[in-house]
């Protein structure tokens, strides 16, 4: 179900339990601020999910509240994720839900990247 982005935090949620290390999961990176990890139910050839290690419930928290070094830090390591995994000369998609519009589940930001194939149009409508 879709959250509510401008919740508290809530550090049961299951990326949380991730960055604890209570759940397992397949990383493809990780350093001071981010880790970033293969999705659980893959939507493309290559889904890898970059989340901040910093407790914010979605983008519009992360924006507003974020130190420059975690901003400057998730950015980069976005890119260079999408660099590592040789995405850039095909493409790749970034996408962030926000909220119960946007059809945010997990309540810890996320940035889903998507590549390996071409990814179709934009919205399904
Ligand atoms: P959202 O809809 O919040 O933008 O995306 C949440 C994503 O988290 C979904 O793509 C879902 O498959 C993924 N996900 C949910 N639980 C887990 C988990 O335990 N491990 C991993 N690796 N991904 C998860």
């Amino acid at each position: 179900m879709a959250i509510d982005a401008t919740q508290p935090y809530d550090d049961t949620n299951i990326f949380a339990k991730i960055l604890r290390g209570e759940i397992p999961n397949k990383t493809v990176y990780e350093d001071e601020h981010v880790l970033a990890f293969h999705d659980i139910a893959p939507q493309a050839p290559i889904h890898i999910l970059v989340i901040p290690k910093g407790a914010y419930v979605s983008w519009d928290d992360f924006s507003a509240r974020a130190s420059e070094a975690e901003i400057a830090g998730f950015i980069r390591a976005v890119g260079h994720v999408a660099r590592e995994q040789g995405l850039v000369e095909p493409g790749y998609r970034l996408l962030a839900n926000v909220g119960a519009h946007g059809g945010q589940e997990v309540p810890h930001l996320h940035v889903h990247l998507f590549g390996g194939g071409p990814l179709g149009p934009m919205l399904a409508r």
